[in-house]
């Protein structure tokens, strides 16, 4: 069986040494460091999940790439079947670590990348698709944890990529010999990419005559020569770093999500990882392909999860504080139900719909309308739902004081006293629970879920690619009996 145990996974990041900052200085283990090492808890779990009984069918499955065993984060979907796993996959992750599913992009990139090398090699005769089963075989024997990277920053939106002053605001090939390529460029956003094994990297938009070497797709290990990360710091970064118990946090092992920028400064990929150079036409396929597959995954997916821990910590604290029959609490509630049910029916739905893609080539995606229609309508409903939760939690949940003051002598039983509501809860749970609402409702997850797989602008844009109307207007026509044009 190709699965790693979670201490072989942690093992293995062992020997790894990618070059990390955070907070102005130098990480020198992410294993230690307290805030990267939530990423390592985060990952390892999926190898724990993979592994257990009660979750295995949904945290692994069959290749018949490799005829094994494999984690499903490393899995190309190949019927609807697979996709509805996928989903099903995204949400337990989600609601499990309270935090964000790391692995999901660049299992999502390989679902770009398989279709699209095969109908490169098919229409151009090059040789990626092969050589990108190499790869995905080498990470499905070597169960590795992939993080996926369409790259950014991108210059001036109003300017086309060849204006742009500086021409690596989009990564971009700079030499090239018979080894392979060297790239230069960055990604602002990628969630969790140090504490994977590998990178993969697609294009961040689609490409025209003249931005060949913008068009370019591949692999590489996360501490392979002139990769650079440049973690995010926050105030819950802060706290974290501070905490004097990790218990005191709102979401204690996993933490609130953690990303970086990673620099590419000249790194060399060899030609065996490379899976895409030059082919201008493609590059909008990658992009699109990943689109489709990873706002399935963002809208209707991992935000259900979300919302699953933020509707158990409404409930609990309608109970501590007695509201259990108050009705605009139970409507609030109510309606929270119907905006993650909302959310998930669309991630089913886009894995039921999801469809070969290209045909032929073996390669599954969820519907595209039900993928962007999800997506779309989580950025919406999240917000929503942190307001309805910021409501029942009431105030406490910006105003409490550390849990740390329950062990604080001179005030202890005065925080027991006034934060127990009366009931007989403990007094610590009670504050646990609104620490966890502050994770959610006073932290980085609105913004994060807004653009996290594109921001409302880039579904609708999809969307309006996609929907035509030729068939609603025959429906009137037809209703109405409408009479044909008069040609003139
Ligand atoms: C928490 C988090 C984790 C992420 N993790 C990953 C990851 O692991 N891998 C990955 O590849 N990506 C990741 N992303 C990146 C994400 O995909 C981008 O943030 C997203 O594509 C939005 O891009 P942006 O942040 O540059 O926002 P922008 O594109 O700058 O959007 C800001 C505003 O400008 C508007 N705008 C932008 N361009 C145009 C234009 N041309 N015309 C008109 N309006 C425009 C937008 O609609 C929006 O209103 C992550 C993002 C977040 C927030």
């Amino acid at each position: 069986m190709a699965l790693m145990t979670p201490e072989q996974f942690e093992q293995s990041l062992k020997a790894r040494k990618p070059r990390v900052f955070m907070n102005g200085k130098l990480v020198e283990n992410i294993l230690e460091n307290r805030n990267t090492r939530t990423v390592v808890e985060a990952n390892k779990a999926s190898y724990e999940w993979a592994l257990d009984p009660r979750y295995k069918d949904i945290m692994s499955c069959h290749s018949p790439l490799i005829d094994d065993v494999v984690n499903r984060y490393t899995h190309v979907s190949a019927s609807t079947d697979d996709l509805m796993k996928k989903a099903e996959a995204g949400t337990f992750t989600a609601e499990t670590l309270g935090t964000c599913i790391y692995r999901c992009v660049g299992y999502d990139t390989f679902h770009a990348l398989a279709g699209t090398t095969w109908e490169m090699d098919k229409d151009l005769g090059t040789a990626y698709h092969p050589r990108f089963l190499e790869y995905l075989k080498m990470v499905q024997r070597e169960d590795l944890s992939v993080a996926g990277a369409l790259t950014e920053p991108r210059g001036k939106r109003s300017q086309k990529t060849l204006d742009w002053p500086d021409p690596f605001l989009s990564l971009k090939v700079v030499d090239k010999n018979d080894d392979g390529i060297f790239v230069r460029g960055a990604k602002i956003n990628i969630s969790g990419a140090y504490a994977s094994h590998e990178l993969v990297v697609l294009p961040q938009s689609s490409h025209v005559q003249g931005e060949e070497d913008y068009a370019v797709a591949f692999a590489t290990p996360t501490d392979a020569p002139g990769i650079t990360y440049v973690c995010q710091y926050s105030a819950y970064s802060a706290e974290r770093d501070g905490a004097d118990d990790l218990e005191e946090l709102g979401n204690p092992r996993f933490g609130q999500r953690e990303t970086s920028l990673v620099i590419f400064d000249k790194v060399f990929v060899p030609w065996n990882r490379v899976f895409h150079c030059g082919e201008v036409k493609y590059s909008a396929k990658f992009v699109t392909r990943f689109a489709k597959t990873h706002r399935m995954t963002c809208g209707g997916t991992c935000k259900v999860g979300f919302m699953n821990q933020i509707i158990g910590a409404c409930s609990l604290i309608q109970e501590y504080k007695g509201l259990e029959k108050v009705s605009h609490i139970n409507d609030q509630l109510t309606e929270m139900v119907v905006l993650r049910e909302t959310g998930r029916a669309c991630g089913m739905a886009a894995a039921i719909k999801g469809k070969e893609d290209p045909p032929g080539s073996g390669v599954y995606l969820p519907d595209e309308v039900m993928g962007n229609v999800a997506k779309l309508n989580i950025c919406n409903s999240f917000w929503r739902v942190m307001a309805l939760a910021g409501d029942i939690g009431g105030g406490l949940v910006v105003t409490m004081p550390s849990l740390k003051e329950l062990k604080n002598p001179e005030v202890k039983d005065y925080v027991n006293e006034f934060y127990s509501f009366g009931s007989d809860e403990p007094t610590e749970n009670i504050m646990k629970v609104h620490k966890l609402l502050q994770n959610w409702t006073a932290g980085q997850h609105g913004v994060g879920t807004w653009h996290g797989a594109g921001p409302v602008m880039a579904q609708k844009i999809a969307l309006q690619r996609v929907v035509k109307f030729d068939r609603e207007k025959d429906i009137v026509k037809h209703t109405l009996k409408l009479k044909e044009k008069v040609h003139s």
